[in-house]
């Protein structure tokens, strides 16, 4: 047997280093200076202006330590011009004999003028030996165990023998590049040590022609990794989910699509002289209205990529309201009419219950048998519904986070589809991929959200991503009316819901969460709930929590769908995808402590139907006199916009994308150089750059990509 392989014990600072993904000469030399301080000039004390930042250098001639006002040492020095007080109110005995009488020192720090003359305050000393520097001296981000000295000489020595040699081809850089004539060394070496006369100001704000090539650079990398994974996705099977065609009934797994594809399709149902609809056209005809033209384009585009033998891997975005539902029914009817099963996940049990309803309500009379799983279900019924999804009597299979557990064993799971994917983490969306019944192959993957992805972030990190959007709302919705409202005019609030029921319509009142409430003292939704049953006498008010137990809330929800009750006040439970269309006011108390893209998810849910909608934002100060800015920018957002990729555009702005996406998805800090809101154009670059590198220079384009991302690229193809 071979001895284990000794792991050499790592040093507290080797530790550091590895804690700050500081681990191949590489990474050293991408690890990039914060700020910069200046230690190449000596200023003269009789040259000096006040507040200035300066070096000087000079002979100590006193040093006292006074115990008044407090305990100081005091430095007097001389610099042949005039004199400086160097003040220090903490300080080891080290520090003392290095500035004792009659050394010569060097001093770095903010000098004040005073009726005592010159002063610095805790200036950085040092003695006055060797060479001035002819660069700036750069500070880097570090952690309380690394000592900017000691890392100042590992990244040096990192980047004097790192391999920087460039990776994209000078021709790439000149033909549609953003000229930009700097190599990565140069650039590298720049930024570590810039020359003293650069303008800071660029180094700062990262438009400096370095900082660009390593932005671009970085970009690059992103685009290469995405466009590696989805060329590898490219390599995996897919079953072909045809629409139906005469002899449907057996998926055609892996087959090859038939040549004649657009051939009219008739579903042959033997013994029966009239052929049927297929099922997709079936549930077209049974639909109360007709699909507007950004759904028939959306159903399209999904049609044709589970007609592919590859696995479709597709985003549908559209903004609440925007009619995705039907869509994914109709997905599913071509995936069912296929022979094969579909699954839907929503990330709430209320939301996948409302699904459920519809689908069945939808699918069940053209003789689709669906199954239904969710975490609070009884063990009876849900041994039941196993055993259909295993043996495939159930086409359809809806439910929450349920249908990804172990136990569920689908019979031939061909198409998954997720709604509300932002609410599912990477592992997740795994799991239901992992789901299919067949060898070899991989489902077709359809995720919905009514986030919709701004067109930087859809190109940078979901570059691996094919996105169909609806960007219309179906016919005949009024605009929604937003009003932002005091708190303290409550009950002009109250009045205008009396107006709404009167006139039969009914609405949703929102309150923050239950479980934070004791802690930020917000007034909860039991507590409103039993104001409003007060203050509406005769009005059914009813209460949805999440600390309620299920059968509680799907009761709450069912009267309230079917209009029997006025007014709902809620968590944010309710807040992805319900749909009552004869909700007409939405109440939203506290909106100042709601996320942007959530205050627009719970809008959404009035204005469904004909009627003339409002939402009221009711927002308090709390003891302060103004709202904080944030909040306001996010209300000012709400009032100006009802569109959600607007909504979602100033949401990107005020949050940054990492948040904005959630760290989950964007792997936490993906992009340390480039900023989306301002390196578009770069990104445009580097979009369009990657497939070419792979294409022309494939070691170049591998060698760039281990570079950049090193052991990280794997992750980010989850
Ligand atoms: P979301 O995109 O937010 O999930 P839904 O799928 O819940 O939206 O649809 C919102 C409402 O609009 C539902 O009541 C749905 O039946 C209705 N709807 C969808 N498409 C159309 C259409 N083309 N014409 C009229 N109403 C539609
Ligand atoms: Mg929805």
């Amino acid at each position: 047997m071979p001895a284990p392989p000794s792991t050499p014990v790592k040093s507290p600072m080797q530790k550091a280093l590895d804690k700050l993904g500081l681990r191949r000469d590489i990474d050293l030399a991408l690890h990039l200076p914060l700020r910069y301080e200046d230690e190449t000039r000596i200023t003269r004390l009789v040259d000096a202006r006040e507040g200035e930042h300066i070096q000087i250098e000079a002979t100590v001639v006193d040093s006292e330590v006074t115990l008044r006002p407090r305990r100081q040492l005091l430095v007097r020095v001389d610099d042949g011009s005039e004199v400086c007080t160097l003040r220090f109110f903490s300080f080891y005995p080290a520090l003392q004999k290095a500035l004792a009488i009659g050394a010569r020192i060097r001093a770095r720090g903010e000098v004040k003028g005073g009726f005592q003359g010159w002063t610095m305050m805790h200036p950085v000393t040092r003695p006055a030996t060797g060479e001035l520097p002819t660069a700036l001296t750069p500070v880097y981000p570090t952690v309380a165990a690394l000592p900017q000295a000691y890392l100042r000489k590992v990244v040096a020595s990192g980047l004097s023998r790192a391999d920087l040699s460039d990776t994209i081809p000078a021709h790439m850089m000149a033909r549609s590049g953003p000229q930009i004539a700097w190599h990565l060394r140069q650039a590298l070496q720049f930024l570590h040590h810039p020359a003293p006369d650069v303008a800071l100001a660029t180094l700062d704000d990262h438009s400096h022609p370095a900082w660009q090539r390593l932005k671009l650079e970085e970009l690059l990398a992103q685009q290469l990794s995405q466009l590696q994974s989805k060329r590898e996705r490219a390599l995996l099977r897919a079953p072909v989910l045809q629409p139906a065609t005469p002899h449907a009934g057996l998926p055609r797994v892996g087959a090859p699509p038939p040549a004649a594809l657009s051939e009219p399709v008739e579903a042959a149902c033997p013994g029966h002289d009239k052929p049927a609809l297929p099922l997709h056209e079936q549930l077209l005809a049974a639909l109360p209205f007709t699909l507007t033209a950004a759904q028939r384009r959306v159903v399209a585009e999904i049609a044709h990529d589970i007609a592919q033998p590859v696995p479709m891997y597709r985003l549908l975005q559209g903004d609440v309201g925007a009619g995705k539902t039907v869509v994914a029914a109709l997905a599913a009817a071509i995936c069912i009419e296929a022979g094969a099963q579909c699954a839907l996940m929503a990330p709430t049990e209320i939301l996948a219950q409302q699904h459920f309803g519809k689908l069945v309500a939808w699918l069940e009379p053209l003789g689709i048998q669906t199954a239904w799983l969710t975490g609070s279900q009884k063990t009876k019924e849900r041994r039941h519904m196993l055993a259909l999804i295993e043996s495939g009597e159930a086409a359809l299979v809806v439910g929450t986070h349920a249908v990804i557990q172990d136990k569920v064993q689908f019979k031939q799971l061909s198409l998954a589809i997720i709604d509300e994917q932002h609410r599912f983490g990477v592992a997740q969306r795994l799991a239901l991929r992992q789901k299919i019944g067949y060898e070899g192959l991989e489902p077709h993957l359809l995720m919905m959200t009514a986030t919709p992805i701004p067109r930087t972030l859809a190109m940078s990190y979901y570059a691996d991503l094919d996105v169909s959007t609806i960007d219309e709302l179906p016919p005949g919705r009024t605009p929604i009316v937003t009003k932002l409202v005091n708190e303290t005019r409550r009950n002009e609030v109250v009045e205008r819901i009396r107006g709404q029921l009167a006139q039969g319509r009914q609405v949703y009142w929102v309150c923050p969460l239950i479980e934070e409430s004791e802690a930020l003292d917000l007034t909860n939704a039991t507590e409103t709930h039993a104001q409003l049953s007060a203050a509406l006498p005769g009005v059914r008010v009813g209460l949805l929590h999440s600390r309620m137990p299920q059968a509680e809330k799907q009761a709450v929800m069912s009267l309230f769908t079917q209009g029997q009750m006025g007014v709902l006040v809620s968590t944010t439970v309710i807040e992805v995808g319900v749909d009552v269309p004869n909700a007409s006011l939405m109440v939203i108390e506290h909106a100042e402590r709601f996320g942007l893209s959530q205050l627009h998810q719970l809008r959404g849910r009035v204005g469904r139907g004909a009627a003339a909608s409002a939402c009221v934002l009711l927002y308090s100060t709390g003891d302060a006199p103004r709202l904080g800015e944030t909040a306001r920018a996010r209300l000012t957002a709400m009032l100006e916009t009802n569109d959600g990729f607007e909504i979602a555009r100033r949401d990107l702005e005020i949050r940054g994308p990492g948040e904005f996406l959630g760290a989950r998805q964007s792997g936490a800090a993906m992009l340390r150089f480039a900023d989306l809101a301002t390196d578009a154009h770069l990104l445009e670059w580097a979009r369009q750059a990657a497939p070419r590198l792979l294409d022309q220079h494939s070691e170049l384009a591998e060698k760039h990509v281990a570079r950049w991302l090193g052991g990280t690229a794997e992750y980010l193809k989850a």
